[in-house]
């Protein structure tokens, strides 16, 4: 059943927040649809808006929390995976779900208050495509993971093709087009924040405090975040590659001169034998500098091998309130793109 406002929620061990959320979450969806002057196509009248709760692989009772919301509002429809597949996956899902004419993405938690939605809506329906609510401030997250964040954003920023929304997290409102466009990217490894900016589209930003957790514990640790990072950087610029082959060159055109001062210092001066401390520099310099290439090679081969597998974004174990993939694997992953005609 197709609805005009869809909010897609990603859920992983939130089962305590979920009730209130739909409280919330559906008295902001019922103000925002308020809003829309679009003419309500026909079928659309009793469902303006659905709730889309995709369980990620949940430990605690998300599941029966959501199928209890579901059989009690058939606007609220679910998607189990078959395991934990990661909240961009569950994202995907969601955008892949989706029906509505746009599509708005916020955290399970209450971190993203729901009641910032109708606001999103004002700026769609005034020509904004992708609306991104930017937080004015981080004192909901540790020290820690505030100063990673700072220098990842820094980081990203000098080397990325993409631009990211400073501050923007994942609570944000996408036009059908927007959706679309991203659920036709044929890529597994996704970085929605940086897709935002990659697609284009009319942009526009609406700053917000994100909220403490409702409840349960931020499950991001710092090896997901580390993970996330170099997925986020690794799909958006290829200058790590590049950046060795300058290295490379430098330190051979060092080399170079440097041998030939030695061979200028042995001819002059006759043999010279101890030199202990400068092979073992050299040395060390040059295997760390070579490991870290290796390295850098090795997470671009490893995406691209995690690519041609093609294996599914993520796999559905049950569904609530939406047709039954049944067997089918990969359920909603997008076609792969025709290949290009050669010439
Ligand atoms: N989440 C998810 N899969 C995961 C981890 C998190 O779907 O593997 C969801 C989680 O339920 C929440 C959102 O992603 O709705 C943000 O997670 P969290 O609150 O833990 O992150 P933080 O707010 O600390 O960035
Ligand atoms: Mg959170």
């Amino acid at each position: 059943m197709p609805a005009l406002l869809s909010a897609v929620v990603p859920v992983f061990n939130e089962a305590e927040g979920l009730a209130p959320l739909y409280e919330r979450l559906s008295a902001a969806l019922d103000a925002a649809t308020a809003l829309l002057t679009h003419e309500v196509p026909q079928g659309f009248e009793s469902d303006r808006w659905e709730i889309l709760l995709v369980d990620d692989g949940s430990r605690d009772a998300s599941w029966q929390e959501i199928a209890a919301l579901a059989s009690g509002d058939r606007r609220v429809k679910g998607i189990r995976f078959a395991r934990n597949f990661g909240k961009e996956a569950a994202m995907a899902a969601g955008l892949h779900a989706a029906r509505g004419q746009a599509v708005v993405i916020l955290d399970a938690d209450l971190q993203h208050p729901p009641e910032l939605i109708p606001q999103m809506v004002a700026l769609w329906q005034q020509g904004a495509q992708i609306v991104t609510a930017v937080r004015t401030d981080r004192e909901t997250d540790p020290l820690w993971r505030r100063a990673l964040t700072r220098l990842f954003y820094r980081l990203y920023q000098a080397i990325s093709e993409v631009a990211l929304t400073p501050g923007g997290g994942d609570f944000r409102l996408l036009d059908r087009r927007v959706v679309a466009a991203l659920n036709a990217l044929p890529e597994r490894k996704r970085f929605l924040k940086g897709l935002a900016n990659w697609v284009g589209f009319t942009h526009q930003t609406i700053p917000f405090r994100p909220a403490a957790r409702h409840a349960g514990r931020s499950a991001w640790s710092l090896r997901k975040l580390w993970r996330y990072a170099i997925d986020g950087l690794v799909s958006f610029t290829t200058l790590p590659l590049h950046i060795w082959s300058s290295i490379g060159a430098l330190v051979a055109l060092l080399s170079a001169g440097y041998g030939g001062y030695l061979i200028l210092r042995t001819l002059v001066f006759g043999r010279d034998v101890p030199g202990y401390a400068s092979i073992m520099v050299a040395i060390l310099f040059l295997s760390g500098v070579q490991l870290i290439s290796l390295g850098v090679l090795g997470e671009y081969l490893g995406r691209v091998f995690e690519e041609v597998k093609r294996r599914p974004l993520y796999l559905v174990g049950e569904v609530a309130n939406l047709p039954d993939p049944g067997v089918a694997p990969g359920f909603g992953v997008a076609a792969p793109p025709a290949q290009p005609e050669r010439k």
